[in-house]
């Protein structure tokens, strides 16, 4: 069979989570799919290859989760979170969805292991993928491969071709049309675009780090939109949380990450600080510090710990700046020493005695400091001093297309008729702002198998 000329029935743009669940339903129902990756075969799977687990509904112990995580706790710690910008249809669809999804995942070579006990007590609202995402993505791969789905690599599509309210066919980088009966959008979001991420969020969002896959660059979004497909989300909001400056620009993934904060001071690149790093234990605060460093000059900003501090918090992939003093520290980070010196020492000043608990809210706060830090503030004063530079790292964008609850995309004048979208590509419906950890996978999960067996049987 010949890709270019053969009509497929279904045709799947990306190679993440939400297009594998999209192939695979899609192939179970006995249509014949083809599956096209913009990466080469050794990157492919898109974000989801960083992730880790997905929060999961269940009534009782399902698999390796524990107790009960019922609709209406999920669906408030999403409200939380959002502060109420989700849809509520979709975003309950996608929660009631989530108790099948797992054994689904299971029965598709998805392999689960109980969450680490410790700082993360998520063993009853996550189930941690064994080998994490890069794992599921493989088995996913093996899966649609048997199930005959026709996988291109290096397939980039340019252009979706959208004509009198139905979709035609599609045309790569390389100009190689594919035409199919159906086609399913889960290309992810344009984080990866700098160009439209500094539209969006000005020229300070050349300086952010992008965590994940340099290959979400938003191409169909924007073809999309562009023919008139709504959109739903806010381009200025993206999840983005500070992580360590050495992380390379694109595909850090999790391991980058920094969780010092809260036993450090914070300064900007003058030196100064601007936040209060001992506002909440850590989980709750991680995702807001990507937006203060992205607020700071040059979008930088340097965490300085004393050997007390090392131990109390997760390892780092990179090993901090060291020095015996802290003129020192500040010559190797790059920051005028006589101004950290001066910061630390007022921060010192203003620190009180007081019994320090790392692993709770300790109310250990400095007095007569702006801005103050309300935990954790012990004076920073044994060396060797550490210091990490922190950069904002994006996630994901927000912005996306709106879709019915049958995961079909809609234009202003009704729905295309055989054009269905799965995972971050339309994830601003429910994601309004905020991040719920393991969301972004249920909702590829869900609305992916929606838009397969939708997209099969249109074309079947
Ligand atoms: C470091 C990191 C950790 C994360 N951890 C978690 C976690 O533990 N749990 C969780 O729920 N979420 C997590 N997320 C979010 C999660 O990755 C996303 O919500 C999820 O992967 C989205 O799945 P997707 O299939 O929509 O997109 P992706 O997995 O990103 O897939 C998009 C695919 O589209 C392809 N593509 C893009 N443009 C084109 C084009 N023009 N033509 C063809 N193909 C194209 C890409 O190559 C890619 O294969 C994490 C994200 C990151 C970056």
């Amino acid at each position: 069979m010949t890709d270019g000329n053969a009509p497929w029935d279904v045709a799947i743009v990306g190679g993440g989570n939400a297009a594998l669940c999209a192939a695979i339903e899609a192939a179970e129902a006995g249509a014949r799919v083809i599956l096209l990756e913009a990466a080469p075969e050794h990157m492919r799977g898109g974000n989801s290859r960083h992730t880790r687990n997905f929060r999961c509904m269940h009534h009782g112990p399902l698999s390796v989760l524990t107790d009960t995580y019922a609709e209406d706790e999920y669906y408030d710690d999403l409200l939380r979170v959002t502060g109420g910008k989700t849809d509520p249809e979709l975003a309950r669809l996608a929660i009631r969805e989530s108790e099948a999804a797992l054994p689904w995942m299971e029965r598709h070579g998805v392999r689960f292991q109980p969450s680490l006990s410790g700082t993360l007590s998520l063993g009853r609202t996550n189930a941690f993928f064994l080998g994490g995402g890069k794992a599921l993505v493989n088995a996913y791969y093996a899966t649609a491969t048997d199930l005959g789905v026709t996988i291109r690599y290096n397939a980039k599509v340019a252009h979706v071709h959208v004509e009198s309210g139905a979709f035609r066919w599609l045309e790569l980088e390389s100009g190689e049309r594919i035409t199919a009966r159906a086609v399913v959008l889960a290309s992810g979001g344009f984080q990866a675009d700098i160009d439209w991420l500094a539209r969006a969020w000005g020229p300070a969002a050349r300086n952010f780090l992008i965590r994940g896959t340099p290959w979400n660059r938003g191409e169909v979004l924007r073809d999309m939109l562009d023919q008139g497909a709504e959109s739903v989300g806010d381009p200025t909001q993206c999840h983005a949380v500070a992580i360590d400056g050495r992380a390379p620009k694109f595909d850090g993934g999790i391991v980058t990450r920094l969780d010092c904060v809260p036993f450090s001071v914070v300064v900007n690149r003058d030196g100064a600080r601007f936040h209060d790093e001992g506002e909440d234990v850590w989980p709750k605060r991680y995702a807001i510090w990507g937006r203060l460093v992205a607020a700071q000059p040059d979008q930088v900003a340097f965490a300085v710990i004393d050997a007390k501090a090392r131990g109390l918090f997760m390892p780092t992939v990179f090993p901090p700046e060291s020095a015996d003093t802290l003129e020192e520290l500040a010559g190797k980070l790059g920051l005028d020493p006589a101004q950290l010196a001066a910061t630390v020492d007022a921060y010192n000043a203003a620190c009180r005695p007081g019994a320090f608990h790392p692993t709770e809210l300790d109310g250990l706060a400095t007095e007569g400091l702006e801005p103050p830090k309300t935990n954790w503030a012990r004076p920073i004063d044994t060396p060797p001093f550490h210091g990490y530079t922190l950069r904002p790292g994006v996630t994901f964008t927000y912005l996306g297309l709106r879709v019915s609850a049958r995961a079909q995309v809609q234009s202003g004048h009704g729905p295309l008729s055989n054009v269905w979208a799965a995972g971050e590509i339309m994830a601003g419906s429910i994601l309004g702002q905020g991040y719920l950890a393991g969301f972004g996978m249920t909702i590829g999960t869900v609305f992916g198998r929606i838009a397969g067996q939708e997209a099969a049987a249109h074309a079947l």
